[in-house]
């Protein structure tokens, strides 16, 4: 998963984009990069690791000025893990100097990377996004034109920002898989992957850029918007409001954090009759949905888990031997909390099930007596190819087993998933918009055409 952000017409674009990514961290801690124009000559930087690791970089902030910037931060599971593919992605062509950052995944990839191939281009990176680039490159005429000429040739999950001097360019797939907001702050336009980047650095949150939307901003003026491409079906991705999105960013109208506590409120509903002593989340992502279960349940609320959030990246495959140090450094169970206690304990989901059976493990051994496992989302069965991290099928533990197998697994009491329809509805506030939603991990029903040469490792 990825998150981008970009701040047009201020003196301090390079500052605010920076302080945006931050806040979008969440979505990707893997690399970061900013590019900085409409002063100087453009410059990008990249790092692995933290937003925080590219301030090393004194140049960045202090002695590069731009009135531009675009940011992005960067997670995948995949090989293809390194500082070649940190975005944004900044080439020299026949428009000038061009950067492009993208979160999601366009899944004709393969095929339009071999045609390009073919035609002679040179790649420099191995992800998806570069493919872009070539066509932009490849076009003459209008930068903004020539996006959505490029954009027609492209498949799957894309929300992407793209800076050319002092021009910012936002532009969404006709699906809109991944979100992509529109806010501003004083004189500038600010485009993000979430509303809390834009409320964090001050701004204000406008509307949503719409699936098929370019929006083409310059000099704090939204020079031109247009579609590129008509929408038959929006199909944004229902897991950013179960797992992916911050709690305080606005999606459909309401925050995320509103969402989460009705998928535990109808989770409770689900259960109804269910006796526990207390009702506890699975921190961070089970908060939210562990308090409307609670309130609806009149179930008592309780932090049990104390999480560490140092823990790296590089701690997540731990040799044999340090496999029980490293379950019980990330949560650890608060004994007097749970010992003797019969509990209804909440995650966001399950995806392999080895975190959450090792976790459960870490539980019982505190005591424990009685675990109800319940998810605020339904049993994954489908891996996503739009842009979220999830397991080839093979290793989704629901695509696999049925629910009675994984409750034997886990060794729980209980194993409850909140509905596909609870679900819908917890999102989306009125039965209406019901159709918004891309749900096929959950169902495999795909919005798009997938194959065996689909393309699923973007970001
Ligand atoms: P597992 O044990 O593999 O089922 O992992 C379950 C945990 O992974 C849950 O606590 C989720 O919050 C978390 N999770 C869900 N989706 C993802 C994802 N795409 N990347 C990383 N972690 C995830």
């Amino acid at each position: 998963m990825c998150g981008i952000i970009g701040v047009e017409n201020n003196e301090n674009a390079a500052v605010l984009a920076s302080a945006g990514l931050i806040t979008l961290q969440h979505r990707g801690e893997e690399s970061a990069g900013i590019t900085i124009s409409g002063k100087e000559k453009m410059k990008t930087f990249r790092s692995m690791g933290l937003v925080s690791t590219l301030f090393n970089e004194d140049t960045l902030l202090n002695k590069l000025p731009g009135t531009a910037a675009i940011g992005h931060v960067r997670y995948t599971t995949s090989a293809k893990s390194s500082l070649i593919n940190a975005q944004p992605f900044q080439i020299n062509c026949i428009h000038g100097n061009v950067a492009v950052a993208h979160n999601g995944n366009i899944t004709n990839f393969p095929k339009i990377r071999e045609m390009l191939l073919k035609k002679g281009a040179i790649f420099n990176h191995t992800s998806d996004t570069e493919i872009l680039l070539h066509l932009i490159a490849m076009s003459k005429g209008n930068l903004a034109d020539v996006v959505a000429k490029s954009l027609h040739k492209l498949e799957g999950a894309f929300s992407l920002v793209i800076l050319k001097d002092k021009t910012l360019i936002g532009a969404r797939d006709e699906n809109g898989f991944r979100p992509l907001v529109l806010g501003k702050i004083d004189g500038s336009y600010i485009i993000s992957s979430e509303t809390s980047a834009i409320e964090v650095i001050g701004g204000t949150y406008i509307r949503d850029i719409m699936p098929g939307e370019i929006v083409v901003i310059e000099n704090g003026k939204i020079k031109k918007s247009f579609f590129y491409k008509k929408t038959k079906q929006q199909h944004t991705c229902i897991f950013e409001q179960v797992y992916f999105s911050r709690p305080d960013s606005i999606m459909f109208g309401k925050t995320v954090k509103e969402a989460r506590v009705k998928m535990g409120e109808f989770l409770a509903k689900q259960m109804k009759g269910i006796k526990a002593d207390i009702v506890m989340p699975v921190p961070d992502t089970g908060y939210y949905a562990a308090l409307g279960f609670a309130r609806a349940s009149n179930i008592l609320f309780e932090n049990g888990f104390v999480r560490n959030h140092y823990v790296g990246r590089s701690f997540i495959k731990p040799s044999q031997n340090l496999r029980d140090v490293t379950a019980r450094l990330k949560l650890r169970p608060i004994k007097e909390v749970v010992n003797g206690k019969d509990i209804v304990l909440i995650d966001d989901s399950i995806v392999r099930g080895t975190t959450s059976k090792r976790l459960l493990g870490v539980l019982k051994e505190a005591g424990a007596k009685k675990i109800h496992f319940a998810l605020s989302c339904p049993p994954i069965i489908g891996s996503c190819y739009y842009g979220i991290d999830t397991p080839t099928k093979s290793h989704l533990i629901a695509a696999n087993n049925s629910v009675e197998e994984m409750r034997k697994y886990l060794g729980v009491d209980t194993l409850t998933f909140l509905s596909l329809e609870n679900l819908v509805k917890a999102c989306s506030f009125s039965a209406k918009k019901d159709k918004v939603f891309c749900t096929a991990c959950f169902t495999g029903r795909y919005p798009t055409k997938i194959s065996k040469n689909t393309y699923k490792e973007g970001c």
